[in-house]
């Protein structure tokens, strides 16, 4: 199974694409959890990218497709992934049909979560993330067992810099002027399907499990 999830910052998309993940035993590719990582081992990638990240700009479209393509030719990748944050700009989405051809492989479906920026914005101040294995969880809605603790690894769960408000403004125009258009992208190839990221994280993840179990079953 290839997935694109598709969203804005805080739609819900890396605590689904843990799920299908898991469930399907396929690799999420997640390019902010890459990225962070990159930012924390110092390496040359990172150097590049903390400027973008920190401001809540996007990392260079010629950066991204070379991180991504070295994700996607690695074998686990091979049975399928999801991609969690990428693409976000047309010529990002046009790079990956380029890959995914060379590749001989095809997109099965692109998910678009749909949530109100006044959602977003509670989800995002409330976030807390493992800088171990990249799991979410929120204050409220999703809390760990143990405040301030990830329940898979035991690390120490951390707030992310970029979801400060003004840096959250800024990421939810970036979203609307550079990545809006991916969306119609995806709609003119027939590949869209919408999901209502707005209910509880069960009933999204059945929703999303509907649209796929509908793409296995028309195959
Ligand atoms: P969110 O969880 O809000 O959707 P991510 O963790 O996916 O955010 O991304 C965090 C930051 O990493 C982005 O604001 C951007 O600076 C950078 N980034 C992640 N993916 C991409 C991408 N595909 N293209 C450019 N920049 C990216
Ligand atoms: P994205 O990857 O799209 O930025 P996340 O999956 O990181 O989004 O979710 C953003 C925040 O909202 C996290 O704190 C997460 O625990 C919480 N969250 C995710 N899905 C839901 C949901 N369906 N209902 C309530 N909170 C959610």
């Amino acid at each position: 199974m290839r997935v694109v999830f598709l969203g804005p910052p805080g739609a819900g998309k890396g605590t689904q694409a843990r799920r299908l993940a898991d469930r399907y035993g396929i690799p999420q590719v997640a390019t902010g959890d890459m990225l962070r990582e990159a930012m924390a081992s110092g390496s040359e990638l990172g150097q590049r990218a903390r400027a973008y990240v920190e401001l809540g700009e996007l990392v260079p479209d010629d950066v991204m497709l070379a991180v991504v393509e070295d994700r996607l030719r690695r074998p686990d990748a091979e049975r399928g992934f999801v991609l969690d944050g990428f693409p976000r700009t047309l010529a990002q989405a046009e790079g990956l049909d380029d890959l995914l051809r060379r590749l001989g492989r095809r997109l099965d479906a692109v998910v678009l979560f749909q949530v109100p920026e006044e959602t977003v914005v509670r989800r995002l101040a409330g976030r807390w993330t493992c800088p171990a294995c990249g799991r979410v969880f929120h204050e409220s809605y999703s809390p760990p067992r143990t405040p301030g603790v990830c329940d898979a690894d035991g690390s120490p769960l951390v707030q992310r810099e970029d979801d400060r408000p003004e840096t959250v403004r800024r990421r939810l125009a970036v979203y609307a002027e550079q990545t809006a258009p991916v969306v119609e992208y995806y709609r003119a190839r027939g590949l869209l399907h919408s999901v209502d990221g707005s209910q509880d994280p069960d009933a999204v993840a059945e929703a999303v499990e509907a649209v796929l179990r509908h793409l296995v079953e028309v195959r």
